[in-house]
């Protein structure tokens, strides 16, 4: 190999303020980076797949969810990550994009607000004790969903 570029990484290891299960679709990305921040999530673990909590809430197949847990599972096994972050986003592609709600915002806002009450109630259930926090994010900013004291069984 040879060294094409130098940069001094902070050789400490942290302790991760929240795993953040989000969709990579750039447009959202400053936008709730900044939210983040603005929360005080310094050393976020992102976890950053197509869809985002949509692979806890309403995943493909069951491996596609079971790699998000163990993502999740592996972040506060290093990091001691004690709260997750949920978001889904608008216009999403993998939910068919805005189109899929015939373009009705307010259609949309709904179905991915029960998205993100899915996701939390999963992760509670498998994750006991996790403390869970579920963002929409749209193109005007930052919604979040009131998830209510953790039922534990
Ligand atoms: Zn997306």
């Amino acid at each position: 190999m040879k060294k094409v570029f130098h940069f001094d990484a902070p050789r400490e290891r942290y302790t991760c303020d929240a795993a953040v299960v989000w969709c990579f679709d750039h447009r959202f990305n400053n936008g709730f980076t900044e939210f983040l921040q603005k929360k005080g999530v310094e050393f976020p673990d992102p976890i950053k797949i197509a869809g985002g909590a949509k692979s806890l809430a309403s995943p493909e197949n069951e491996a596609e969810r079971e790699f998000v847990l163990e993502q999740i599972r592996k972040s506060i096994r290093l990091h001691q990550t004690k709260r997750v972050i949920l978001k889904v986003h608008s216009d999403c592609g993998a939910y068919g994009g805005l189109e899929a709600f015939g373009n009705d915002c307010a259609l949309e806002a709904k179905h991915h607000e029960q998205e993100l009450r899915r996701a939390a109630d999963f992760l509670r259930k498998t994750i006991p004790g996790i403390d869970v926090h579920a963002y929409y994010v749209d193109f005007s900013g930052v919604w979040e969903v009131e998830l209510g004291p953790s039922v534990s069984s």
